[in-house]
């Protein structure tokens, strides 16, 4: 499932998704950018140094996002 993923920006270690999945709430206190609220978040981290792009609500909506803004900073130049 690492299908697409650059090696990690910080030290080019092998990245691997995370998944994230918080309990049901009666009241989400975090949304993604469309309304749905987050029980699910994709992200990317890195399995050598475990630098992650979780960010403030801890992934992103789908895996494919996940790994575009992953291989975005990871192909960013300094
Ligand atoms: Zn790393």
């Amino acid at each position: 499932m690492s299908e697409g993923l650059k090696s990690c920006p910080m030290c080019g270690g092998k990245a691997s998704f995370n998944t994230t999945t918080y309990a049901p709430r009666k009241k989400p206190n975090a949304w993604f950018a469309d309304g749905t609220p987050v029980t699910v978040a994709h992200a990317v981290n890195c399995q050598t140094c475990g630098v992650n792009n979780k960010g403030i609500l801890g992934g992103y909506q789908t895996q494919r996002q996940a790994a575009e803004k992953w291989n975005t900073r990871a192909g960013e130049e300094a």
